[in-house]
């Protein structure tokens, strides 16, 4: 399936690793141009590096830190500059520290806060008058299965991430009026860095022992591993697709399996 996508301008955040990077890729494959945006500069030159390598699109490294409002605005005024658009938004960012409750401080609230709910925000704000001007956009944020159901250990998380879908939604309707896209992903438990250290580079190969570290984590799975961030950034790729043009304001889970509600 062609998806539409060969041209056009897509920035993807905090995507010198993990599921951004693996966006990034998703999306250069389908013969987008992409910026993509984290905040140390050799770890994004050499994510840029590698898409380009694999796919000869053009990439944009931008060094940018995601919780601030002047780096999500020189993202998006660089991103601009460089190709004059951005067709499709992907949001992301650092996960917030994992905390129970109570060891968590107002500090940490704050943090989280400009970090996920912010971060949401302000990017959205930035890149929408490139996509009103075009009547045309994909907005696609990478949040987690936290949306539809607490996760153990990171009550930052479960306390944040449930009303940035509820914003999501909320802003949804008038977007639609100028063909522009809003939907969210909620990746479950994937195979970066964010999950064990090693697993930097990403990808589905992963040495023996830190498989037999992830094998409890994996066993709490239907599907019996932990996810390839490439299976996320398929999801990503289809949903900033052409053919994606009647969806908008969904969650869609990409977990295995791992969320037990309904729906
Ligand atoms: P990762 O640690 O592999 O990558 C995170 C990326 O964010 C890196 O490129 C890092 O440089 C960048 N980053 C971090 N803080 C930043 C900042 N302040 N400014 C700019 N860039 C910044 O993580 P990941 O697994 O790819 O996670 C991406 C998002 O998905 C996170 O919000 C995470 O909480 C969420 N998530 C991940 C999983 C999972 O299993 N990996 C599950 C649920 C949710």
């Amino acid at each position: 399936m062609d998806l539409g996508l060969n041209g056009k301008v897509a920035l993807v955040e905090a995507a010198s690793k993990g599921l951004g990077k693996a966006s990034a890729l998703a999306l250069a494959r389908e013969g987008a141009r992409v910026a993509i945006c984290a905040r140390t500069a050799a770890d994004l030159e050499a994510a840029a590096e590698e898409i380009r390598h694999e796919t000869n699109a053009e990439v944009l490294a931008v060094p940018a830190d995601l919780a601030s409002a002047e780096g999500i605005r020189n993202v998006v005024a660089a991103t601009v500059e460089c190709y004059g658009a951005v067709d499709v938004l992907v949001n992301n960012s650092g996960g917030p520290p994992p905390g129970k409750f109570a060891d968590v401080t107002d500090e940490d609230w704050r943090q989280a806060f400009e970090l996920l709910t912010l971060n949401f925000v302000r990017s959205v704000r930035e890149v929408l008058p490139h996509m009103r001007r075009k009547r045309w956009g994909r907005i696609i944020g990478i949040q987690s299965s936290s949306v539809k159901q607490p996760v153990a250990q990171i009550d930052l998380s479960n306390g944040i991430r449930p009303g940035i879908a509820g914003l999501m939604k909320a802003i949804m309707p008038d977007l639609a009026r100028d063909r522009i896209t809003i939907n969210l992903v909620l990746p479950g438990m994937f195979l970066t860095s964010r999950i064990h250290p090693d697993l930097a580079a990403g990808g589905a190969h992963i040495d023996k022992a830190v498989e037999e570290q992830l094998a409890p984590l994996a066993a709490t799975i239907p599907m019996g591993r932990l996810g390839d961030p490439m299976e996320l950034g398929h999801v990503v790729a289809f949903l900033a697709s052409e053919q994606a043009s009647y969806i908008t304001g969904a969650v869609y889970q990409v977990d295995g399996g791992s969320i037990k509600s309904n729906i």
